[in-house]
């Protein structure tokens, strides 16, 4: 898959490019001890190669060399303490490098790379050290070129390239991702069954995360929320450290990661088995807008077009529940934006390597993309009513629902990746009330 993606890279490179990628750094997480490393995942989708103190380069026109590798050699004792490298011989045997070097000589061997470069691929920002180091070649490069006419002048970000590309999963990533969320669903499902008041939330979250693992996720794709009751009506909430209440509903906001794709899938259901009547209000407004904006998801429709479904859908919702007042016209909440204040985010995002996946999602001119067979988006509809809102009914006071799906964008319209998490009010109760 890397190799492919590199050969799609380099066709869009244009001519005279010479191109590099720099893994991030190790982030601290305190003393001596590091958070576990994660590779920048544009650096992971050019290379397959998951090591910290890395740098690939893509030197299309080079006679010899058109993808090099620089890595951490072998050695011994550091491997006792943090584990097994790569190392050079091996950087090019099995992640398919024409030459690697160790990363130390990095800097004494980049220049054969770039001396008939015209233009640098490089995106700042990735890798401090890494960046005053291009920075201050490509400087070079700019004052020795008014002199001698040849050499590189222009210093180009590669990432929206990137991006275009990780738009459109190929037939890898798609595995991939169908890994991800299946084990996503498992852990939502197990969820459900467990659930129970007087349980806290950071119990749920553990069972959640450990079905992940169990059944091969690297872990968490993101921070696990598990909201009770009013705690739903904070977005990112994943303290969870409340007891789960009877009555409570549960919003529940995980994903697993495989290989590194990522799941994410957010479901609302209530402690006991039984959904409230105010929650259901709510829920069922919540629901029917996720499906009738899923409905629409189909090659060529505007990547805009759920989010604003949404908009309607959800003030008309408000409306009938009371949540906004009648005395304007639809179209007149809508352009005040009087929804905020019960959905306050686009219906979804794109995902892949990134739980929120880069993307461009507008061309050029500024229009918004429209959809194409392999880009996979989120939807994920919420209302929240915070405690303390004026003006609305109290029974829906401190009632969040969010419904979140993966969906998949087909050549005949889409697929719903999470599906196998129930959503309908009868089978959520069932499920939870133990009769599936
Ligand atoms: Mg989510
Ligand atoms: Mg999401």
């Amino acid at each position: 898959m890397h190799k492919q993606n590199r050969e799609a890279f380099i066709e869009k490179m244009g001519p005279g490019g010479v191109a590099i990628f720099a893994s991030n750094p190790p982030a601290r997480w305190n003393h001596d001890t590091e958070y576990i490393y994660r590779p920048d995942p544009n650096f992971y989708y050019l290379t397959g190669f998951e090591e910290p103190e890395s740098i690939c380069v893509i030197a299309p026109e080079h006679p010899k060399h058109q993808y090099v590798l620089f890595v951490r050699p072998k050695n011994k004792q550091a491997e006792i303490w943090n584990g097994k490298r790569v190392g050079i011989r091996d950087a090019r045997r099995h992640y398919g490098a024409d030459k690697a070097y160790p990363i130390e000589k990095f800097d004494e061997k980049i220049g054969e790379y770039l001396q008939n470069a015209e233009r640098l691929y490089y995106t700042l920002g990735s890798n401090e050290d890494v960046d005053s180091e291009m920075l201050a070649r490509f400087t070079r490069a700019v004052k020795s070129k008014v002199r001698g006419g040849k050499g590189i002048d222009t210093l180009v970000d590669p990432s929206p390239i990137l991006s275009e590309m990780r738009l459109i999963k190929n037939e890898t990533e798609l595995e991939r991702m169908r890994m991800a969320t299946e084990i996503t669903v498992a852990g939502h499902v197990a969820a459900m069954k467990a659930v129970r008041p007087g349980l806290y939330e950071y119990q749920l979250e553990s069972l959640v995360e450990s079905t992940f693992r169990m059944n091969g996720a690297g872990g968490a794709a993101f921070p696990t929320i598990v909201a009770s009751g009013e705690n739903a009506t904070t977005l990112h909430y994943t303290t969870n450290a409340c007891e789960i209440e009877n009555g409570n509903l549960v919003l529940l906001d995980a994903g697993a990661e495989y290989n590194r794709y990522c799941g994410d899938v957010t479901r609302t259901f209530p402690a006991n088995g039984t959904f409230t009547e105010a929650q259901r209000d709510i829920y069922q407004i919540v629901l029917d807008a996720h499906y009738a904006i899923i409905d629409g998801i189909r090659p060529g429709v505007s990547i805009d077009e759920p989010h604003q479904k949404s908009i309607e859908l959800l003030t008309e919702g408000m409306l009938s529940l009371g949540l906004l007042k009648k005395k304007k016209k639809i179209e007149k909440l809508i352009e005040d934006g009087a929804y905020r204040k019960f959905y306050m985010y686009r219906i979804g995002h794109m995902i892949g390597l990134d739980v929120h996946d880069v993307n461009s999602v507008r061309e050029a001119n500024g229009d918004y993309k429209t959809f194409q067979p392999g880009m996979i988006i989120t939807i994920e509809p919420g209302l929240y009513v915070a405690e303390g809102t004026k003006g609305v009914p109290s029974k829906y006071l401190g009632i969040g629902v969010r419904i979140e799906d993966d969906i998949l964008v087909t050549e005949s319209g889409n697929e719903n990746l999470t599906s196998g998490v129930p959503k309908e009010i009868d089978e959520v109760e069932a499920l939870i009330h133990g009769e599936r």
